[in-house]
């Protein structure tokens, strides 16, 4: 009797460890169906640029009950805090409520040698019913920009373009449209002065439109706007990934044509 007692409190003991051993293995593969962005796989935490639109006493949009550049910089010190969480590091172009030039702001993307830059803005529209998020690019960099990639490359041709502007600015477009569900009215190239005036691969983000009651009131919610910063944090660590191993992957000689960049063609601000 004794040893049947015992044999039952050997076989439950061993039952409860196997219990807990499969238990175990369900938990992992439940953390590994959870998508993360690897905090420790950077070889060395590449350097992203943050800016916010406008400010000081250039306030940009003025709309939906917000001011863009109070927005832009509410939502640029977030994105710092969630690319820090990532393991990136951040340069940000203004912290406070001041007055930067474009060019400035160009020029600190460069002056670091960061990996990537990105500015923040708030749409309008004359159409109140227009929503969504878009995001600019150019591949037609500056004349002094494409003299000092043609210099890094060793390239001869009188021309350079540049592919990785574009390339960031999709993985922040579907990103952001992603995780905020917000209408996606694509990318889209322009020769603003921040994102051709550098050698850094840039792209501008206008995050929704303040003209849009709904999508105005959303904007200034804390929960949105995690939403947007988590998509566009997520859209620049993937980028940043990729672009880590080859950082002037994209960035090619092109022949002449009617795509030659032109030092007049920048610098209408958004
Ligand atoms: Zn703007």
């Amino acid at each position: 009797m004794q040893f049947l007692l015992w044999s039952v409190r050997v076989g439950m003991s061993y039952l409860a460890l196997a219990a807990g051993f499969c238990s175990l293995i369900w938990l992992s593969q439940q953390l590994e169906a959870v998508p993360q962005v690897r905090l420790k796989a950077w070889e060395a935490a590449p350097l992203v640029v943050v800016d916010a639109g406008h400010g000081g006493h250039d306030g940009g949009a003025v709309a939906g009950g917000a001011i863009e550049k109070n927005l832009a910089l509410d939502l640029a010190l977030q994105l710092r805090q969630e690319l820090l969480r990532l393991g990136l590091r951040v340069q940000m172009t203004r912290e406070t409520d001041v007055f930067l030039p474009l060019e400035e702001r160009a020029a600190l993307a460069d002056r670091v040698q960061a990996a990537a830059f990105v500015s923040l803005h708030l749409n309008t529209s004359a159409a109140p019913e227009v929503s969504g998020i878009e995001t600019y690019y150019t591949e037609r960099k500056s004349l002094p920009v494409v003299r000092a990639l043609q210099t890094r490359l060793g390239l001869t041709s009188p021309t350079v373009s540049d592919q990785r502007g574009r390339w960031l600015a999709d993985h922040l477009q579907r990103h952001s449209c992603l995780t905020t569900q917000a209408e996606n009215r694509g990318i889209k190239e322009r020769n603003y002065a921040v994102v051709s005036q550098t050698q850094v691969p840039a792209a501008l983000i206008e995050c929704g439109f303040l003209t849009h009651a709904t999508e105005a009131s959303r904007l200034k919610q804390a929960a949105y706007q995690a939403r947007l910063i988590t998509g566009i944090a997520q859209g620049l660590a993937e980028f940043l990934k990729i672009q880590q191993a080859e950082p002037l992957r994209g960035v090619n000689a092109s022949g002449e044509g009617p795509d030659k960049p032109r030092e007049t063609e920048t610098s209408t601000q958004p």
